[in-house]
């Protein structure tokens, strides 16, 4: 640890999983960094980066349960005012459903220097391991990226942009159906689900609203978005019949 530079905190995007997505200013980043602070969900290689770095998993499967939201500011806080380059490394972007907001406040709080990284978000790669284009011209002019899930565990949904990407929300789906035809969209609007989007064994499904509930057998325990309207409609009418397990990574195609 280089006790007598200043320390500083860079947040890192990752990327949605396979440790080729991540950017390489977040590759050089994490190269830099005396500490890593990592979520559950990212790609253990992504340790090449930083081999001689002190990496602590502080994603709810690793780090004592659950590392509660004040701890993990505390650990960043700690570190950097000791001299440390801390690199807190998020799944996807930090920015999108991240906590950011918190972390960067109790750092900046502390007189801490402090940059961001971008990442690749989910909802970009369940777009590009899909072949299904987020904006669509002519039909899909806007995106709404939102969590299914409030703080208060309720699920809400709306009908705010053309394409609608849900995060967090592949364990409500029926809950979800109802909200979003409560809120005018038709019950056969198409809806796509991707799980684990952009690794090997992604598996993206089509459904309707109507059917939606189909998908959770099928996601069950994986990282999954669900894309509602222009952005789930696949690319021309033939692909209509595409076979599903035929198509690489794995599941729908264009
Ligand atoms: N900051 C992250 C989001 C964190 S919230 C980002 O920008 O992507 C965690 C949620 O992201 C998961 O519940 C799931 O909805 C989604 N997610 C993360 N990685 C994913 C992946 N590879 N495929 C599909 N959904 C993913």
């Amino acid at each position: 640890m280089k006790a007598q530079t200043p320390g500083r905190v860079v947040f890192v995007g990752a990327g949605p999983g396979p440790a080729d997505l991540i950017t390489l200013r977040g590759a050089r980043a994490l190269g830099q960094a005396d500490v890593v602070l990592h979520d559950a969900l990212t790609d253990p290689t992504l340790r090449t980066h930083a081999p001689l770095a002190l990496w602590i998993n502080v994603g709810k499967r690793g780090y004592r349960d659950s590392a509660a939201q004040t701890e993990i500011n505390a650990l960043l806080v700690r570190h950097a005012s000791q001299g440390a380059c801390v690199a807190r490394l998020k799944g996807g972007d930090p920015s999108v459903f991240a906590r950011l907001d918190e972390e960067l406040e109790a750092v900046r709080g502390a007189g801490i220097a402090v940059e961001v990284v971008p990442g690749v978000t989910a909802a970009l790669a369940a777009a590009a391991g899909t072949l299904r284009p987020l904006t669509r011209r002519g039909s899909g002019r806007s995106v709404s990226l939102a969590t299914a899930v409030t703080r208060e565990g309720d699920v809400a949904a709306g009908r705010r942009a053309d394409t609608e990407v849900f995060y967090m929300g592949s364990r409500r789906l029926a809950e979800l159906a109802r909200r979003l035809q409560a809120a005018g969209w038709p019950a056969e609007t198409p809806v796509l689900v991707v799980s684990r989007a952009l690794w090997p064994d992604q598996i993206a499904s089509d459904h309707t609203l109507h059917t939606l509930c189909a998908a959770s057998a099928l996601h069950a325990g994986r990282p999954a978005l669900v894309t509602v309207g222009a952005g789930a409609t696949p690319l021309g009418a033939k692909s209509l019949h595409v076979d599903r397990h035929q198509s690489a990574p794995r599941g729908v195609g264009p």
